[in-house]
């Protein structure tokens, strides 16, 4: 017991929080973007060759950077991660009244992605050590609901087709990838990573965003590294890169200067100007990366004395990248979640709450969901705390 556990709980993570983030003067976001590269360089070399729009030398790469970094074959760049995702998803043929299974704990883009194609989001529950999907939980509840039919299974709650599985890796921390990939495979669902939270992390050795069928990723500018807006589609599926980028791009064939346009596509390709930006951002992705540990670790240190919290940790199996660090409350502490996230908002130290369940969302509500007990439970008691890389950074107090 150290002495800020004498005083009550909101004010003790407010000092603990201080003392961790202590020369920094005013506000502190959640997590703000840092540009100590070549950003600039880069966005006036776009400017220069006019090249700032859905073509570019910028663009190509991004991708190519991008790929290397995940270890994947391709990278399509799109204009958020949601088109990144909603693209996947059609690509996996996950079409009209299919049940897409995801996690109720994440943004609410994924949900939205699933019902641009006419989908309707089934709602898994979480595992409380990796925030991500409960592939246990998962599996006896799809015994009990999934039936095969014809090559693929239904719910035979609601006599839809089970079409594919969203994993997401909440706040960076990957979930566990091959136990959910060990039910994906009893019921022939593709996997679609959402990985929008978490470039540069690893499971068992290898990056996230390349270990389903299809992978999306966001670069808004509250992620690991951002392009103003932005996102990507990754495979290692030639045929299925070919079709992102196709669909991307208003689904136009090539001709020098006739339109003809095969079939409904999107207008969904990342500008050269942000892919500019994002080229820079990439060059010092191991330095975020390096520094978001450090902070990570100074966080684990300065909370490991008080009572009542713990710090959501990185998975045994994985490398986090650890995009969002996360307070969880005990049980007994829950009611005083939004006392803490008041106090330290008003010391002018971001915080926030998990997002809003997606099943409490009104146009969510009526979605097939599994128990969510744990789920709800998280809701309760996680608190995100600041997570900038350069709060980090090697010459911050420790
Ligand atoms: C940020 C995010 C998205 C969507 O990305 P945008 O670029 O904002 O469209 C999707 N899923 C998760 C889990 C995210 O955090």
């Amino acid at each position: 017991m150290n002495s800020a556990s004498q005083i009550p709980l909101p004010q003790a993570i407010l000092l603990t929080l201080q003392k961790v983030l202590s020369d920094r003067k005013g506000f502190v976001g959640l997590h703000e973007p840092r540009f100590a590269g070549r950003e600039a360089d880069y966005l006036m070399d776009c400017l220069d060759s006019t090249y700032v729009s859905s073509v570019g030398a910028y663009v190509d790469r991004f991708e190519a950077m991008l790929a290397e970094v995940v270890g994947v074959e391709h990278a399509v760049a799109t204009a958020n991660g949601t088109a990144a995702l909603h693209v996947a998803l059609r690509l996996a043929e996950v079409g009209r009244d299919d049940e897409v299974l995801m996690p109720a704990l994440t943004f609410v883009g994924t949900a939205n992605a699933v019902t641009y194609q006419g989908a309707v989001p089934h709602f898994v529950e979480s595992d409380p050590e990796n925030l991500g999907m409960d592939a246990n939980a998962l599996a006896g509840y799809l015994a009990e609901i999934a039936e095969p039919t014809g090559g693929t299974f239904r719910n035979r709650e609601t006599g839809r087709r089970l079409a594919a599985l969203l994993p997401v890796h909440v706040f960076g921390h990957p979930a566990d990838m091959e136990a959910l990939a060990e039910v994906t495979a009893r019921y022939r669902l593709p996997i679609i990573e959402d990985a929008a939270e978490s470039l540069g992390s690893s499971y068992k050795g290898r990056m996230t965003g390349g270990l389903g069928l299809l992978g999306a990723m966001s670069f808004n500018g509250n992620k690991v590294v951002t392009t103003g807006g932005g996102g990507a589609i990754l495979t290692n599926d030639t045929a299925l890169a070919r079709a992102a980028k196709h669909l991307t791009t208003t689904a136009k064939l090539p001709h020098s200067w006739d339109f003809v346009h095969d079939q409904i596509g999107y207008n969904y390709r990342m500008p050269n100007l942000n892919a500019a930006l994002g080229c820079a951002q990439l060059e010092q992705l191991p330095g975020f990366l390096e520094a978001k540990r450090r902070l990570a670790a100074r966080y684990a240190e300065a909370f490991a004395g008080l009572e009542g919290v713990t710090l959501v940790a990185e998975p045994a199996y994985a490398k986090s990248n650890w995009w969002l660090n996360a307070l969880l409350l005990d049980e007994s502490q829950s009611e005083l979640r939004d006392s803490i996230l008041a106090t330290t908002n008003d010391a002018g130290i971001m915080t926030r709450p998990v997002w809003r369940l997606l099943h409490r969302l009104p146009m969510f509500q009526a979605c097939p969901r599994m128990s969510l007990d744990t789920t709800q439970s998280l809701e309760s008691r996680l608190i995100n705390l600041p997570s900038s890389a350069f709060l980090g950074e090697a010459d911050a107090p420790s």
